[in-house]
């Protein structure tokens, strides 16, 4: 892209705009905009420039391969960089260390917008900047400097190690151990379901150097390559094809007592802090997806005639498309108010993240199931993008905390009061 090379700052964007205006990237984002469920109301003109870079990166080089990345299971390391260069790597990693130094509701605003282009591409790359902005958060300096400027221009991939085959939901339950040795932490234990283990090259991994529960638990970075290290087999999944997920098997590996991030016990609390935004991200990442499932709906009921009038005709499918849209906008509303709390680290941000994760990632889900059924059987073939969004957002009711634990975040929220 003519963007090559720079990051998408504050400053640095307003040229790439006037590059592009009236080219592409607008004619892309006009498509995206369909009066009432406009995803750039409300934004200020700067938010508006980094959607609009967004749409045009997902229509121009997510959007034609994603059934291919797909179907085949490729990583589109290539593509991701080029994500980078436009400073997507590290949205809301600090400018001093390479990243974007953009808002959570910035980087709303753009996965929401890099979805529509391809959902599973988009939600690892948001796993590759809740990891970075770990390590730029609870980092030393040196560890800072060390990591985040490779991580933000994607040279290097990151994955983010938290559950294990015996404790998911529960996740402070992790038996994974790092007993300490000299100046080195051993680790012995396994990690199950890591999005781009194998492919990745840093492992942010919550262990175990104490007592039982959160407060035992610590935060190590690993470095791919560090003997001991090892991967199950690629699982095969519904959706998210193309990014790996594996186990992660430590035997006997031993990390720097450096690589810590934070300080011995700190880890539940740093890991959980990374899913806060998390849980945004892939909130957002089912924004795009149901946007992009609302238009392809409208669209279908266009041009499909059946009863010898367009489907766009019956009164029943116009009330659908109209609560589609309606429960878009809902989700996308609390969203970003969740996104503008954490910005602002309110009291009530972790519990606004949690009900909006819960809210947008059900309500995304029934949108985009909703326009599969108006696309009647063709929303079932695999030339039809509306299944892909189907597959790809399912997960997202599931991982970053399942709906269910949203559900505990919140009613023990109101029961404490
Ligand atoms: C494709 C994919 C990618 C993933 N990527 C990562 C990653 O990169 N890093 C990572 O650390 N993890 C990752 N995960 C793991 C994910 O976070 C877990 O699958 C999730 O937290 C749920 O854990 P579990 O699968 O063990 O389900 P369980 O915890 O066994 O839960 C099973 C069901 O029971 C429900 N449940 C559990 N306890 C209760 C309760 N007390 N009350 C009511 N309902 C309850 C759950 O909500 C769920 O519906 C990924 C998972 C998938 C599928």
């Amino acid at each position: 892209m003519a963007f090559a090379g720079k990051l998408l700052t504050r400053a640095s964007l307003g040229s790439y705009i006037c590059r592009t205006r009236g080219l592409t990237a607008n004619r892309v984002h006009r498509r995206h905009v369909v009066s009432c469920i406009d995803p750039s109301l409300g934004l200020t003109d700067e938010q508006k420039e980094f959607q609009k870079v967004a749409f045009d990166f997902a229509a121009n080089e997510m959007a034609p391969h994603m059934a291919e990345w797909d179907e085949k299971e490729m990583f589109p390391v290539d593509t991701m960089r080029k994500a980078a260069q436009l400073g997507f790597g590290g949205i809301y990693v600090q400018q001093e260390t390479g990243g974007s130094g953009l808002s959570r509701l910035d980087t709303s605003i753009i996965f929401e917008a890099l979805s529509t282009g391809c959902v599973s591409t988009t939600a690892y790359i948001s796993i590759h900047n809740m990891c970075a902005w770990m390590i730029d958060s609870f980092g030393s300096e040196e560890q800072r400097h060390r990591y985040c400027p490779q991580l933000c221009s994607m040279e290097k991939f990151a994955s983010y190690c938290l559950t294990e085959p015996g404790s998911g939901s529960d996740a402070a339950s992790l038996l994974t151990t790092a007993k300490r040795d000299g100046d080195h932490y051993v680790l012995n234990g396994s990690k199950a379901f890591i999005s781009g283990a194998g492919d990745t090259d840093v492992y942010v991994v919550m262990c175990r150097t104490g007592e039982k529960g959160a407060k035992g638990i610590s935060c190590l970075v690993v470095e791919k390559g560090t003997p001991g290290l090892g991967f199950g087999k690629k699982e095969r999944k519904v959706g998210w094809n193309s990014q790996p997920t594996r186990a992660v098997i430590f035997e006997d590996c031993a990390v720097p007592v450096a690589n810590r991030l934070g300080e011995e016990g700190q880890g539940f609390t740093i890991a959980m802090k990374g899913l806060n935004g998390g849980r945004i991200n892939i909130a957002s990442c089912s924004l795009g997806a149901a946007h992009a499932s609302v238009l392809l709906a409208r669209d279908h009921l266009k041009v499909r005639k059946q009863f010898g009038e367009p489907l766009s005709n019956s009164q029943f499918l116009q009330f659908k498309l109209a609560e589609m849209a309606t429960r878009l906008v809902a989700s996308r509303l609390m969203v970003r108010q969740a996104a503008l709390a954490l910005q602002e680290e309110r009291q009530d941000a972790v519990t606004l993240c949690s009900m909006a994760k819960l809210f947008a990632t059900d309500e995304c889900f029934a949108i985009c199931n909703q326009s599969l059924q108006m696309h009647g059987g063709y929303g079932y073939l695999k030339d039809y993008a509306v299944q892909q969004f189907v597959r790809d957002i399912r997960v997202h009711q599931i991982l970053e905390g399942t709906n269910e634990v949203m559900r505990m975040i919140v009613s023990r929220n109101l029961l404490q009061e």
